[in-house]
């Protein structure tokens, strides 16, 4: 039987809404804000600024575009002549330069895979790529012959990086995805662009992950809100209200494909080679910054709610999960997470 996908599946997943969405405010007081928004990285983005009346907007949404698309001319694996995909087909053994932006990525891809012990891996694009998930390949179930060949060229142990100068090398023909670090990465870039011309109350979305500053045009924090995991995207599970921190979602319920009626999620366990298999449909992290938020509501999604749940308190880290049960959707969340809690 050919594996069906579902509707909203794969990069065009978030393509209306992320699993995060904005909560729109009816009383919002003072000057109109201004908004900012287009497509990147397969999915919308919105950027409002709370404090920029007099700014010239359209001059801003040309640099704006001008910005992402030079991110992603770095970060995509969608771009075949991308600095990542230069780099994936680049040899192993040799020392290859990079740019201080890919550095960044991949420094903070390291840290995040020690931290979370291989959990989040962005050396996964060999089995990302063989379950239908990447830029190459149709949804499918591989042989587990396929899968031994590919986790030959996973982990995140066969990539050195040089913190002198900016250049990397491969100890193993590994080939990398940045695609769960890199909508958080480029908000938390916009967000720098927006701080250095002045900004200071502002909140910039990517397909559902999050930056807020400051406060929004009402005068107080930024309200969001956690979609709940169902058919039809765009309802609340829980409201949160944040300001000055990033924040992600991770979530099996939209991007996934169906092969003999068992579902097959986008998000693989690097250990395995096989897609995550639990009870957990959305994991929500709160963090400094996106991109850490981001990597880490992966890293969890591919841990289970168990170790998430210790792990969260162990390490004093902001995570709200959404899991299935008999009784239906339970929510739950870590000490770090109240606070945020409408
Ligand atoms: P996200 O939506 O941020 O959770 O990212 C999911 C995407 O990251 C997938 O579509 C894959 O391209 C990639 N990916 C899947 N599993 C992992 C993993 N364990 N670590 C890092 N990236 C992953
Ligand atoms: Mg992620």
């Amino acid at each position: 039987m050919h594996p069906t996908r579902h509707i909203f599946a794969r990069r065009f997943a978030t393509a209306a809404l992320g699993l995060l969405f904005v909560l729109l405010t009816a009383c919002d007081r003072g000057p109109e804000p201004l908004k900012l928004s287009g497509f990147t990285m397969g999915t919308t983005y919105h950027v409002t600024v709370a404090d920029a009346e007099s700014a010239d907007a359209d001059a801003l949404q040309k640099e704006l575009d001008e910005l992402l698309i030079a991110f992603n001319e770095v970060a995509s694996t969608y771009i075949s002549d991308s600095e990542l995909n230069r780099l994936n087909r680049a040899s192993a053994d040799e020392w290859h330069p990079i740019s201080d932006t890919l550095f960044d990525m991949l420094f903070m891809s390291m840290e995040l895979s020690w931290l979370t012990s291989g959990a989040f891996d962005v050396t996964v694009a060999p089995l990302v790529n063989l379950w239908g998930f990447g830029p190459e390949g149709e949804p499918r179930v591989p042989a587990q012959e396929e899968l031994d060949e590919a986790l030959q060229r996973v982990g995140f142990q066969h990539m050195e990086i040089d913190f002198a100068d900016p250049k990397v090398r491969k100890t193993r023909d590994i080939t990398l995805d940045l695609s769960a670090i890199a909508k958080g990465y480029g908000v938390d870039l916009v967000a720098l662009w927006l701080e250095r011309k002045g900004y200071g109350n502002f909140m910039v979305e990517i397909g559902g992950e999050v930056v807020a500053r400051g406060s929004s045009p009402r005068g107080d924090a930024w309200r969001i809100g956690i979609e709940q995991p169902a058919e039809l995207p765009g309802s609340v599970n829980r409201a949160i209200r944040i300001s000055d921190v990033g924040v992600a979602t991770s979530g099996d319920y939209r991007n996934y494909f169906e092969a003999q009626g068992k579902r097959y999620s986008h998000i693989i366990n690097p250990v395995t080679g096989r897609p995550v298999e639990h009870s957990l449909v959305s994991v929500t992290v709160i963090s400094e910054t996106a991109a850490y938020a981001d990597a880490l509501a992966t890293a969890f999604t591919v841990m289970g709610p168990e170790k998430t749940r210790r792990f969260a308190e162990q390490h004093e880290i902001a995570v709200y999960l959404i899991e299935k049960t008999a009784d239906g959707l339970e929510s739950s969340h870590s000490s770090a997470f109240a606070n945020y809690l409408e």
